[in-house]
């Protein structure tokens, strides 16, 4: 068939990104390998962010002004997912209580104040509130957590709910959704491109490239990305510990470590706890443990009982994981293939559910050539940062940056310092432009 654009990948970038295009009056083709929200999409931790608590980083890569309006438009996005909810009657669960990010020891208590000098030497500190330990106490009263800061403008979801609902948006609006048509072949030159699936292929003046970690199998994006996974615990409903912990605002929250937990609330009473530091994928084979690794899983289930000790006679009722792609610069990486009009946006870093709502309208944008203040943030074709080593280096060097950190971190956690070889193994990526965190 022939399209305007064929987007590949129905994630949420992809859907986003159909649906900026309908609004402009083009004609969509989206080719999804599986069904839509098979991805992260549809069983992410639900954190709908901002990238303020990037900000001081950002700051640095970009310079005030335009780090200033990457900031704001990501502001601007977690307000658009909860509107564009509303307007269409798409139910996700949709909550903007805020999150906070706090300290779990004394060797990141620096980090959220990192955060918050950022947001107020742009002129915003009300963005990036600092929080005594009382205040975090207040607001959650786990034993581990000292100070914090508070980001207002983070919401929760449903992660499926919110997959689903674009999904169910975009067919009765009329975009051409094909499911399990995993694209194996896409040819392009500046006339336009084919995208080919083993039932077909569609002809279209531009294309994009919305497949998330599935990225780092583009052999123009191999070296920009690499894939890590991520695991998440659901408690059985828990009211009584909540009421015990005083958690009742329904703030998300992370704790400041580079390989990062996370936990929230949800409507029914649990408390969904992830961890960002699951092993490392090998190229792009994104199958088995990046997708569920029961030994990561149970790492994560006794990181719970350790930040919520209340826990510990009660049920997890669900675990699962999934791939996380990571940019060397943890900034996502937006552009379009030499040569071609292929646009592509990935390199979210496990924090993809707000942004990838700019990312889609960015896409729109470049996909019809119409520039506006979204095509020119800083984001766009900002490059990675860093290169990604080939295989089997990123692998190799990969794990044992991982080793080293769930070390470090393990330490620290205990009022220790690590070694000086695990530190040093910490701090090698920076030598290679990377950041890891914190
Ligand atoms: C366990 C976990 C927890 C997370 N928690 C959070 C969170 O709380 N907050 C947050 O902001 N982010 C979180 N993330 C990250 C977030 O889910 C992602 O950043 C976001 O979903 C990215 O969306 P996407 O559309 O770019 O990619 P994806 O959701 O990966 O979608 C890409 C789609 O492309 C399809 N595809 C791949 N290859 C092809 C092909 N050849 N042809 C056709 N289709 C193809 C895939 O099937 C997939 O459906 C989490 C991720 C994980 C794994």
């Amino acid at each position: 068939m022939d399209a305007d654009v064929v987007v590949i990948g129905g994630g949420y970038t992809g859907m986003w990104a159909a649906w900026h295009l309908l609004d402009s009056g083009a004609r969509v083709a989206l080719l999804e390998a599986r069904v839509c929200g098979h991805g992260p999409s549809g069983r992410n931790g639900g954190f709908c962010e901002s990238m303020w608590r990037r900000a001081a980083d950002i700051r640095d890569r970009f310079g005030d002004a335009p780090a200033r309006a990457l900031l704001d438009a990501s502001s601007a996005a977690v307000s658009a997912v909860g509107d564009w909810c509303r307007s269409h009657d798409v139910d996700v669960w949709f909550d903007q209580s805020g999150y906070i990010c706090v300290s779990t020891a004394p060797a990141f208590d620096a980090v959220g104040g990192r955060a918050a000098r950022a947001a107020a030497a742009l002129g915003s500190p009300e963005r990036v509130v600092e929080l005594s330990p009382a205040g975090v106490r207040a607001r959650c009263s786990s034993p581990v957590f000292r100070g914090g800061v508070l980001i207002p403008d983070f919401a929760t979801v449903q992660p499926a709910r919110l997959a689903l609902g674009l999904r169910r948006r975009l067919v009765s609006r009329g975009a051409h959704l094909f499911e399990h048509s995993s694209v194996r072949a896409l040819r392009g030159g500046p006339g336009g491109v084919v995208a080919e699936t083993a039932a077909g292929r569609v002809r279209a003046r531009s294309a994009v490239l919305a497949v998330g970690p599935a990225a780092r199998g583009v052999r123009a994006l191999r070296s920009r990305l690499s894939v890590t996974s991520s695991h998440i615990v659901l408690t059985e409903p828990v009211p009584d510990v909540l009421a015990e912990l005083g958690w009742a605002g329904g703030e998300c929250i992370t704790d400041s470590r580079t390989l990062v937990h996370y936990f929230r609330t949800t409507r029914d009473g649990r408390i969904l706890f992830g961890w960002g530091g699951g092993r490392l994928a090998y190229g792009a084979r994104l199958d088995r443990r990046v997708e569920a690794d029961g030994a990561v899983a149970a790492r994560v289930r006794a990181d719970l009982v350790r930040v919520f000790p209340a826990l510990r006679t009660r049920r997890v009722t669900h675990a699962w994981g999934g791939p996380i792609d990571v940019s060397p610069s943890r900034i996502p990486q937006l552009g379009t293939l030499p040569g071609a009009p292929v646009h592509f946006a990935f390199g979210y870093t496990g924090n993809g559910v707000g942004p990838s709502h700019l990312a889609g309208r960015v896409l729109a944008g470049l996909a019809l050539d119409r520039r506006d203040e979204a095509t020119r943030l800083p984001i766009v074709d900002s490059g990675p940062g860093a290169v990604v080593p080939p295989e089997p280096l990123a692998w190799l060097g990969g794990s044992a940056v991982r080793s080293a950190l769930i070390r470090r971190e393990r330490a620290e956690e205990r009022g220790r310092r690590a070694d000086p070889v695990t530190k040093a193994v910490c701090r090698a990526p920076r030598a290679l432009g990377m950041h890891v965190g914190r």
